[in-house]
């Protein structure tokens, strides 16, 4: 071995173990489910949920999960679920009790990250004001549109009147800059429908759908509910979604699918 030989073999060893050390230190990520709500009975989801009439008479039972991140010292929150107005769906225990009991307070939060603009993600949001808003372009471009149906804005008065930081996201967010925690573009139920990545170094790879499926029996046969924004968009972004589970061989997590719940640790548990 010449002295350049020596000189480039050590170098290589070097920028080794430099890339070794960084990931050893990188920031310890764990992920935490809030509950945030559950409908009294299981819903016909034969109803609203297909647009191709399946699932006649199928009765799923659905719950609203809010997911807490911590990445090293930040915190994130995943969608808001209802609002505590809900009426018997309402959450027993508000978004702030609950962190209380992890002693994190609002102020806290460093990113709210919202999957679309539906009442039962949103119902919290106001909760967090200091919070920079992550949210789909195309959602909060309809939330500073004018009223339409479905479309509840009223939580969103601090960010849409100027009060918070937001950042509307036109395609994937790397939360944190070393790819732990992905906001994945997954466009269709609503124009900017977005999903969560989150990577433990225990568990591995997480998948959270938001609503790209509300149950598994659509989310195995790439069934659109009828009031989706967007059919194709909806059935691409299922597409890109499983490759995503199946490449990292990820856990995937269907937000309201009570069956889904047990795939994390019990509250106040994290998964790491
Ligand atoms: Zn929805």
């Amino acid at each position: 071995m010449n002295r350049i030989e020596k000189t480039l073999s050590l170098s290589v060893v070097l920028i080794t173990w430099c890339q070794t050390s960084v990931s050893a230190q990188a920031a310890p990520v764990s992920l935490t489910r809030l509950d945030c709500g559950t409908n009294t009975t299981p819903t016909d989801v034969g109803a609203r949920m297909s647009d191709t009439y399946a699932f006649n008479g199928l009765k799923v039972q659905l719950t609203f999960s809010c997911y807490l991140v911590r990445h090293g010292d930040d915190y994130m929150i995943w969608d808001t679920g209802n609002p505590m107005t809900a009426g018997a769906s309402a959450p027993k225990t508000s978004m702030v009790d609950l962190l209380a009991q992890l002693k994190v307070t609002p102020d806290q939060i460093k990113y709210v990250g919202i999957s679309h603009y539906h009442g039962d993600h949103t119902g919290q949001v106001s909760s967090f004001p200091r919070a920079t808003l992550l949210i789909g372009k195309g959602d909060w471009e309809v939330l500073n549109g004018p009223k339409a149906p479905g479309v509840n804005a009223e939580p969103f008065t601090n960010w849409v009147t100027g009060g918070g930081k937001v950042e509307p996201l036109p395609g994937d967010r790397d939360v944190f800059g070393d790819g732990s925690v992905v906001v994945l573009n997954t466009p269709g139920h609503t124009p900017g429908h977005h999903s969560l990545l989150v990577r433990l170094a225990g568990m591995g790879p997480v998948l959270i759908t938001g609503d790209l499926a509300h149950f598994h029996e659509n989310y195995d046969t790439n069934g659109v509910p009828t009031f989706n924004t967007d059919r194709a968009a909806t059935l691409a972004s299922l597409d890109r979604f499983k490759k995503i589970a199946a490449n990292l061989k990820a856990t995937v997590i269907i937000q309201h699918d009570a069956r889904d719940i047990g795939k994390l640790p019990a509250f106040p548990a994290a998964a790491r």
